[in-house]
C-alpha cells in the first residue's frame, strides 16, 4: 500500500502518519446470522505536506455510510440537546436578525437544532440524506429535503427560498471528502453578509488527548484552525471566527464569510498560534500521536485480559461509531467485552461491526451489573455516570481509555 495520496483539498502531498489496518464501516451493525457480508476497507491517516489538512488515505463511497438505516440519532443525549438549543438561541440572537431570516442546515439529523428555530416561525430547511433520521426531522414539524447537499441542490434552494443567512453544519462537513462541490454551493447559496457555520472535532484534541477512536470512516477531515482557514481561502471565503466547544470530546466551531465581509475576530490568530506552538502537523508531532495510540493499545488490552483470567465480567456501555475503531484496532471481542448495551433501538440484537459484539439494550446493564462498565461514550462520562450512579455504588468499576486507560 502506498503511503502517500493527493489531498482533497489541495491536491498536495498527504503523508501517511499512522495505519490502522482492516475496518470495517463504524455504525454498520451486523444482523446475526449474515456476519458474512460485511464491508472492509484499509483505515489510515494522513497530512498534506502543503495544506496541512489531516484526512483519511482512503475515501469510503458515501452511500455506504449515510443511507436509510443510518443509525446515529442526535437527539440520544441530553447534553446534545441544550448544547443545540443554545445553539439556535445564539444564532437567533447574532444572525437571525433580519426582517426575514432563512437557515439552511446540511446534516440535519433528526432535527435537533433546526426544532427550537421552526418552533419560532424562522424560516428553515434542513438537507439530510439519511432517510430515518430526516423522516424524524419532518415528523417534528421541519421542513427537510432527502438528500446529499452539494453544489445543484444549493442552487435549487436559491431558486425555491432565496439566499440564507446561515448556513449551518454540525459533525457533518468534517464527514464529506469532495469540499469543492461543498464550497460551491455553499458560495452559491449564502447571502452577501450571511455565514457559514460548522462544527467538528478538532485534531489539537484527539493529538493531546490521544482521542484516537475519532478516527473512523464518517470522519474524512480532522480539520484545524490552520487547514479550515487554507481550505477557506483557496475555495473563496474566509475564515472570521472560531469558538473551542466542549461537545463530542472537543470540538471547533468555525465561522466562514464572503471575503472581506466581517472583520476576523482575534480568536482566529490566537488559536493559530496555539497550533504552531504545539507544531500540530510537525513530523514528530504526529509520530508520538502514534505512538501514544499504540501505548494506549498495549493497556487496554492488558487490563481487559487481567480482568477475564481473574474471572472478571466487562460490559461496555455505549455502541458508539467511535467504538468500532477501539474494538477494531486493539482486537477485543467478546471473550473481552461479553456484549454493548446501547439506547439505540436500531443497533439493539444486532452484533458490533468486525469482531460481532451483541448489543443489548440499556436495562440488560443491571441485570445483574457487570464488574467493569467500558465507557466507549467517553465524551458523556458526566452524564453516563451520573445516571448510572447505583452501578458504583453496587462495587462496579468505570474503564477509560481517554486521554489514558484508567479505572474509576
Ligand atoms: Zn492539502
Amino acid at each position: 500500500m502506498p503511503d502517500t495520496s493527493q489531498c482533497r483539498v489541495c491536491s498536495g502531498t498527504v503523508e501517511q502518519f499512522f495505519d490502522f489496518g482492516r475496518q470495517p464501516l463504524a455504525d454498520a451493525f451486523v444482523t446475526p446470522g449474515r456476519t458474512g457480508e460485511e464491508f472492509f476497507y484499509r483505515m489510515a491517516v494522513g497530512a498534506c505536506r502543503t495544506c496541512t489538512m489531516v484526512q483519511l488515505m482512503e475515501e469510503v463511497p458515501r452511500q455506504h455510510m449515510f443511507h436509510e438505516d443510518y443509525p446515529y440519532v442526535s437527539s440520544g443525549s441530553t447534553v446534545m440537546r441544550a448544547h443545540f438549543e443554545k445553539t439556535a438561541e445564539r444564532l437567533l440572537d447574532t444572525e437571525l436578525t433580519g426582517p426575514d431570516p432563512f437557515i439552511v442546515e446540511f446534516g440535519c439529523n433528526d432535527g435537533i437544532m433546526l426544532k427550537t428555530l421552526a418552533d419560532r416561525g424562522i424560516r428553515h430547511l434542513g438537507v439530510e440524506p439519511s432517510g430515518g433520521v430526516a423522516d424524524m426531522a419532518a415528523a417534528k414539524g421541519i421542513r427537510v429535503r432527502k438528500t446529499f447537499f452539494e453544489e445543484s441542490v444549493a442552487r435549487d434552494i436559491v431558486a425555491a427560498d432565496g439566499h440564507a443567512d446561515v448556513i449551518y453544519a454540525a459533525n457533518t462537513f468534517s464527514h464529506i471528502a469532495y469540499v469543492d462541490d461543498i464550497f460551491r454551493g455553499v458560495r452559491e447559496l449564502l447571502a452577501p453578509t450571511g455565514v457559514f457555520v460548522f462544527e467538528d472535532p478538532y485534531f489539537l484534541e484527539i493529538v493531546q488527548r490521544t482521542s484516537f477512536d475519532q478516527i473512523y470512516d464518517e470522519h474524512f477531515y480532522f480539520f484545524a484552525v490552520r487547514s479550515v482557514q487554507e481550505m477557506a481561502a483557496r475555495h473563496g471565503l474566509e475564515l472570521v471566527d472560531v469558538e473551542r466547544l466542549q461537545v463530542h470530546g472537543g470540538e471547533v466551531r468555525y465561522t466562514l464569510a464572503h471575503p472581506g465581509a466581517r472583520t476576523p475576530s482575534p480568536a482566529v490568530a490566537e488559536l493559530l498560534a496555539e497550533e504552531e506552538a504545539r507544531e500540530l502537523t510537525h513530523p514528530d508531532t504526529l509520530r508520538g500521536f502514534g505512538e501514544s495510540v499504540e501505548g494506549t493499545r498495549e493497556r487496554l488490552l492488558a487490563l481487559l485480559r487481567r480482568i477475564r483470567d481473574e474471572g472478571g465480567r466487562v460490559v461496555g456501555y455505549g455502541a458508539t461509531a467511535k467504538s468500532s475503531t477501539v474494538i477494531n484496532y486493539c482486537g477485543i471481542g467478546p471473550d473481552l467485552v461479553s456484549f454493548i448495551c446501547d439506547t439505540t433501538p436500531a443497533k439493539q440484537g444486532r452484533l458490533t461491526p468486525g469482531l460481532h459484539i451483541p448489543v443489548r439494550e440499556p436495562k440488560a446493564f443491571a441485570d445483574p451489573y457487570p464488574d467493569y462498565a467500558l465507557l466507549f461514550a467517553w465524551n458523556h462520562a458526566d452524564e453516563i455516570m451520573a445516571k448510572e450512579r447505583e452501578f458504583r455504588q453496587a462495587g462496579g468499576r468505570w474503564i477509560l481509555y481517554v486521554p489514558e486507560v484508567r479505572v474509576v
